[in-house]
């Protein structure tokens, strides 16, 4: 919770700081306050469509409860806010949990473009399902850049749990595919495959992606179990227009949201979560190996509007 808060107090201050500042002297919730409120989310980078839904919500909570004063609206916001990333987001406020999948490993396939923290989220996963007691196994599978192998055989060396790889220039089904028979054969309870994201040429990334799912089923009837797309917090709208690219390009399973301390747009949470119908999991708040956390919706709203 104290890392979650650190991590968020710039958006903090977009969202809390400004609305507290734009209220001083308003006593009730009326048009003024909401065209106030609708300029403070869109330039926190909630989004146009998930402003308008969550002005809306406010709007229709104003004309029931007849009289909605400014002292309340911060409650009323968080309220409205989670409810409504409830709707579209079927993961639960719990542990990240690793299911069984007859003696197989769990498969995670981790896609996002370069820089976005995917090595990062990556090495800070295993570090996390280790502590669980859980035996992880890593595929450096993004065989384009010498410096992704490099790091991710530094993150496997700096957890402790052994990685498959093949250097640069590899097959990156190939890789993957050692990855999980390797993982079978020592019992490992997840696998984690990290994989190239070069957003410029769909349709080999497409070709890409599904070459690896194909490659993976062979060894693991069912896997990928799990796809997870990393973005970069701090690139606001950016972020979003990525996780429409890559829902096009593959099947989602859930999303890690990354460094979201040091920067105010993290509100693109809040719109990423209404617009994608796929849950965000974790998010990350800071380069420490223990600043990836489960997200939990209330209290990503509780620690943004204090
Ligand atoms: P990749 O190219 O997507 O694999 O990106 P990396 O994992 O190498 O990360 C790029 C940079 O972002 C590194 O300097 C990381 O330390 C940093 N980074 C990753 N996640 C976070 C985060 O949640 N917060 C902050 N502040 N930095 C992060």
């Amino acid at each position: 919770k104290e890392t979650l808060d650190k991590g968020l107090e710039k958006t903090k201050e977009s969202f809390f700081g400004k609305l507290t500042r734009s209220l001083v002297g308003k006593s009730r919730v009326d048009e003024e306050v909401l065209d106030e409120l609708e300029e403070i989310l869109i330039s926190s980078d909630v989004g146009v469509n998930t402003t308008l839904k969550i002005i809306d919500r406010i709007n229709e909570r104003v004309s029931r409860d007849k009289y909605v004063g400014t002292d309340e609206l911060n409650k009323v916001l968080k309220e409205e806010i989670a409810a409504l990333l409830s709707e579209n987001d079927s993961n639960g406020p719990t542990e990240y949990h690793i299911p069984e999948h007859n003696g197989n490993p769990h498969v995670i396939m981790v896609v996002g473009v370069n820089g976005v923290g995917k090595t990062t989220s990556i090495g800070k996963l295993a570090n996390q399902f280790k502590k669980a007691g859980k035996k992880v196994v890593l595929g450096a599978a993004d065989t384009f850049r010498a410096a992704a192998v490099d790091q991710l055989i530094i993150w496997s060396e700096r957890v402790g749990v052994p990685i498959v790889q093949q250097g640069m220039g590899a097959d990156p089904a190939s890789v993957a595919f050692d990855a999980l028979s390797s993982a079978k054969a020592q019992g490992a309870d997840v696998v984690i495959i990290d994989t190239a994201g070069r957003l410029h040429n769909k349709v080999n990334l497409m070709n890409e992606l599904s070459k690896i799912k194909r490659v993976m089923e062979k060894v693991v009837p069912d896997a990928p179990h799990e796809i997870l797309l990393v973005l970069d917090g701090s690139t606001g709208q950016n972020a979003f227009e990525q996780a429409k690219q890559f829902a096009l390009a593959t099947s989602l399973t859930g999303l890690i949201i990354t460094k979201l301390d040091g920067t105010a747009k993290g509100g693109v949470v809040i719109g990423i979560s209404d617009q994608m119908s796929i849950p965000v999991r974790f998010i990350g708040v800071g380069e420490g190996i223990e600043d990836l956390q489960v997200f939990h919706k209330e209290e990503f709203v509780a620690s943004i509007f204090g």
